[in-house]
């Protein structure tokens, strides 16, 4: 059964370097890319299916946003949800989540921030052997936030990426009150979205 889709806001914050690009880029394309990819300027469009339900997500990956330490209020407005990403192997860009956490709510003002979902996502886990924040500790963080959940994920070795996005997608689908039409509890990703189902978002 086709629905109107509906469309979520998802932008990712963090330090440079930690991976939010390579996140974005293996959710979207499928495979991860070295280098810097900052995807674009503004928004890209995937299309998925979760629940039955047609959802169009809409991902801020902003430029350069770890070099001006803000980025202009337009952006942040009316976010869905803020995945705040940190690299295991480095504790500083974990210390400065609180940095960005503040920025976020500073600048995208939810009606009541503690209700706000924040995604909390320690990237990089094939690199184990030069773990330096342990699981422990952020999930402690994230504990005393309230409203935020946390994933290790490796966007290189795509280990659970689709699973990171799909609990968000369905998480703001329940903050939005937007039931499957059917009530069924079966998910679907699709797995054949492909590139040519991105489009610019003008
Ligand atoms: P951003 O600045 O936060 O957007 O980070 P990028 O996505 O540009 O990634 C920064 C660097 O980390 C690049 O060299 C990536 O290849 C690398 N990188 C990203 N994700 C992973 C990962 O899961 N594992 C490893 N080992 N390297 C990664
Ligand atoms: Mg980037």
């Amino acid at each position: 059964m086709s629905t109107r889709p509906v469309s979520l806001k998802v932008i990712a914050l963090g330090e440079y370097g930690v991976g939010k690009t390579s996140l974005f880029y293996q959710f979207i394309h499928d495979k991860f890319d070295n280098g810097s990819l900052t995807i674009h300027d503004d928004a890209v469009k995937k299309e998925v299916v979760v629940d039955g339900r047609n959802v169009i997500l809409k991902i801020y990956d902003i430029f350069q946003v770890e070099r001006f330490g803000s980025i202009g209020l337009s952006f942040y407005w009316k976010m869905d949800v803020c995945i705040l990403v940190y690299d295991v192997t480095s504790p500083k860009s974990f210390d400065k989540l609180e940095y960005w956490r503040d920025e976020f709510l500073r600048q995208n003002k939810p009606p009541v921030p503690k209700h706000f979902p924040f995604f909390v996502i320690g990237n990089k886990t094939d690199l184990e052997e030069s773990r330096a924040v342990s699981s422990r500790k952020a999930e402690e963080w994230c504990e005393s936030k309230g409203n935020t959940t946390h994933f290790e994920i490796s966007a290189k070795d795509n280990v659970i990426v689709k699973q990171v996005f799909l609990d968000i997608i369905r998480t703001v689908l329940r903050r939005k009150a937007i039931k499957s039409d059917d009530g069924q509890q079966v998910v679907k990703i699709q797995a054949d979205a492909k590139p040519n189902r991105i489009m610019c978002w003008s």
